[in-house]
């Protein structure tokens, strides 16, 4: 057989490898893009409101240092603070806004500008309530974003979860299929084993166990009648005038009717303890384990009747126009230690016997193992 390395476990393995990091990439690559996205939300809470609030807090503290310097009427150094406020505010300003807080921003950027152009002291009071607002809408910013953050960061859990649970799966998944594909295959080995143990003690004909199966029986049957201190028999039975029959009807229903034959042993012998074997030619066996004389006798008479009940044409017979058999059968006591090969010599007398008294007759061995 052509090795297929396309439909083999290697080439599964290794396709199951291939997946999994493939997984394992994809994964790592979305989870790098979900760390960048942390990042930058961090950065906007960090630098886009945390940072401003600092500014303007030290241009509310420059502010307010000028107006106490007014009100309080001492010297101070006027030009420092401005500078001061004017480089802090640039930085805030430049910042990034959206356009709803450039609007914003703009207004107090303008307002700024006039203090000190204008230089009055409710103007630089007027402007420190404006940079409160803007203190407090930057706060709020900074409360949303992190809620924001909180959000992105408990779905980017999430997504990382049912990343790992899906590769997870996909793996399990895999090394299912490839399980039950190797366990098929054993079954289907399996099972051309078994056929091929039955194929080996079958009789291809018939399909009663064939000779090579006989001798095994058979040659143990002794041994299984001691242990179990079983009475067992041995029967041999062979079809009367089988010669002519062939020379009558050909060897075609010859066949035909050796097979009617071996259906009839096999419905009839059919339990546990009971097996049936073609012997060669149209000569059969059958073993049965655990069963006494009167049994055996009763099914011997019955094995006669039920092959002459076939019905099967026989004009060639000397003693009947139908297919009938001849029966030698012998018993074997427990312990008795007769052999194998005498048994099946005493069978055959009594079947040789059967043909001699007139055929479709029976002959159980009486006398002395
Ligand atoms: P007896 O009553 O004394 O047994 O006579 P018989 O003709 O049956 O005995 P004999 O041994 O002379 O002939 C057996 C015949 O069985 C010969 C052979 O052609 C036939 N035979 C053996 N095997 C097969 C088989 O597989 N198919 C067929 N159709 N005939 C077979
Ligand atoms: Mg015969
Ligand atoms: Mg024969």
């Amino acid at each position: 057989m052509k090795y297929n390395f396309f439909k083999s476990v290697t080439f599964k393995l290794i396709m199951l490898v291939f997946i999994v990091m493939f997984a394992l990439i994809t994964a790592s690559l979305i989870f790098n893009s979900q760390i960048d996205k942390l990042k930058k939300q961090i950065d906007n809470i960090y630098f886009g409101n945390f940072i401003p609030v600092v500014k303007l807090e030290k241009i509310q503290d420059n502010y307010r240092k000028i107006i106490s310097c007014r009100t309080l009427r001492y010297v101070c150094d006027f030009k420092k603070e401005q500078n001061i406020i004017e480089k802090e505010w640039e930085y805030y300003f430049s910042s990034y806004k959206n356009a709803k807080e450039k609007e914003v921003v703009n207004s107090v950027d303008k307002s700024i500008k006039d203090t000190f152009r204008v230089n009055k002291l409710h103007i630089f009071k007027n402007i420190v309530k404006k940079i409160d607002y803007l203190i407090e809408y930057e706060t709020q910013m900074a409360f949303k974003q992190r809620k924001l953050f909180l959000q992105d960061y408990q779905s980017m859990k999430n997504y990382l979860l049912y990343s790992v649970i899906s590769i997870i799966v996909l793996s399990f998944g895999l090394i299912g299929f490839i399980i039950l594909q190797v366990v098929k295959k054993d079954n289907q080995l399996r099972i051309l084993n078994k056929k091929y143990k039955i194929d080996s003690i079958t009789d291809g004909m018939t399909k009663l166990y064939n000779r090579k199966y006989f001798d095994t029986i058979f040659d143990n049957m002794p041994f299984i009648a001691n242990a179990n201190s079983w009475q067992c028999a041995f029967i041999i039975l062979d079809i009367d005038f089988f010669k002519q029959y062939n020379d009558t009807y050909g060897h075609d229903l010859g066949d035909e009717t050796l097979k009617k034959v071996a259906n009839t042993l096999k419905d009839y012998f059919n339990q546990k303890y009971e097996f049936v074997f073609r012997l060669g030619g149209e000569e059969f066996g059958v073993v049965l384990f655990d069963i006494d004389e009167t049994t055996l006798q009763s099914c011997l008479e019955d094995i006669n009747k039920r092959i002459v009940d076939l019905g099967i044409e026989h004009k060639g017979s000397s003693i009947l126009d139908v297919v009938s058999v001849s029966i030698g059968a012998i018993v074997y006591e427990p312990n008795s230690y007769i052999s194998a090969n005498k048994l099946y010599r005493l069978a055959d007398e009594c079947l040789y016997k059967s043909k001699q008294s007139g055929r479709n007759k029976y002959h159980i061995y009486k006398g002395k193992q």
